[in-house]
C-alpha cells in the first residue's frame, strides 16, 4: 500500500509526522504538503500561478517529503499528478490540530486536501482531534487510531468513492466511549464581523463561531459531544432536492418571458 500524506497546517506540523510515522508501519508513505499553515482555506487551488514543490529532509527516516507552496488541494494534486510516479491507493490528510465538524468541512483545509484526492479517484480520508487535547501522546494514539481504520479498510477493498472525515473527541482516550458513523451536523457554525482599528484604520474581523444546536447523536458534532469517535462518509452532492418542484413551478414559462423580451 503506498499513501499520500498532507495536511492543511504545514509539513513541518507536529500532526502529519506522527501521522506518517504511523502509517509507515502499515505503507510507504509520501508525504506532500503546503510549506506554511494554510487552515481554513477549504478547497482553494491555485490557477495561473507556478507552484514550486521541493523535496526536504524527513523529520523522520524512510519518509520521502516534499513541500508545495501552495494551498493543501494544491499539494495534493502536484503531489498525484507529478511527484509522485508510482500507484497511489489512499490520500490521508491530517492529524488536524482542532476539529473539523459539521459545516466547518467547507473551509477546512484538512478536508479540501482530502477532497482534491477524492476528486482525483482515489480513497480520501481526512483526520482531526480536538485542539485542546493536542499533545505527543495524543497525536500517537489519534494516528493509531487511523492506522487500524486503514488496515480494516484495506482488507475490505479500498474503493474510489471512499471519503471520510475523522474527528477525536475531546476526551482522553481512555474515556473514549466508542465509534459511531455519522452525517454532519447542520446549522452548526456562524461568521460574524466585529469591527476593529489598527490605530490608522478601522477594519472589519471575521470570527467563526460554532452555534448550539440540539444534540443529534446520528451526527457528527453530536457524537464528538457524548465522547465518541465519528467517521462521517461523504460525497460530493450537493444537490437539494427538495425545492425542485416548487423551482419548476417558478420557472415554468420563465424561458418564453426571457426570450419574448428580446428587443
Ligand atoms: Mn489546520
Amino acid at each position: 500500500m503506498r499513501i499520500l500524506v498532507s495536511n492543511d497546517d504545514g509539513i513541518y506540523a507536529e500532526g502529519i509526522w506522527i501521522l506518517a510515522r504511523q502509517l509507515s508501519e502499515i505503507a510507504e508513505v509520501i508525504i506532500v504538503a503546503p510549506d506554511r499553515e494554510q487552515s481554513a482555506v477549504g478547497t482553494a487551488v491555485s490557477l495561473r500561478k507556478p507552484l514550486r514543490a521541493q523535496k526536504i529532509l524527513p523529520l523522520y527516516p524512510g519518509i520521502q517529503a516534499y513541500l508545495v507552496e501552495g494551498t493543501p488541494s494544491d499539494s495534493v494534486i502536484v503531489g498525484l499528478g507529478k511527484i509522485i510516479t508510482e500507484k497511489v491507493d489512499l490520500v490521508v490528510s491530517g492529524i488536524n490540530q482542532g476539529s473539523n465538524l459539521g459545516e466547518d468541512v467547507l473551509i477546512s483545509g484538512t478536508v479540501g486536501a482530502a477532497l482534491a484526492g477524492y476528486l482525483r479517484g482515489f480513497p480520501a480520508l481526512a483526520v482531526s482531534c480536538d485542539k485542546d487535547r493536542w499533545d505527543e501522546d495524543y497525536l500517537k494514539e489519534t494516528a493509531r487510531f487511523t492506522a487500524l481504520l486503514i488496515q480494516r479498510l484495506a482488507r475490505a477493498g479500498l474503493s474510489s468513492n471512499l471519503f471520510l472525515n475523522v474527528n477525536l473527541p475531546d476526551l482522553p482516550v481512555d474515556a473514549i466511549k466508542g465509534v459511531r458513523i455519522t452525517s454532519l451536523a447542520h446549522r452548526s457554525h456562524v461568521n460574524t464581523v466585529e469591527e476593529g482599528h489598527d490605530g490608522k484604520r478601522a477594519y472589519y474581523m471575521l470570527v467563526r463561531e460554532s452555534v448550539n444546536i440540539p444534540v443529534n447523536k446520528k451526527t457528527d458534532i453530536g457524537a464528538c459531544s457524548q465522547g465518541h469517535i465519528s467517521i462521517t462518509p461523504m460525497h460530493l452532492f450537493l444537490n437539494d432536492r427538495i425545492p425542485v418542484v416548487f423551482l419548476e413551478e417558478i420557472s415554468s414559462g420563465l424561458f418564453e418571458e426571457f426570450i419574448s423580451g428580446r428587443r
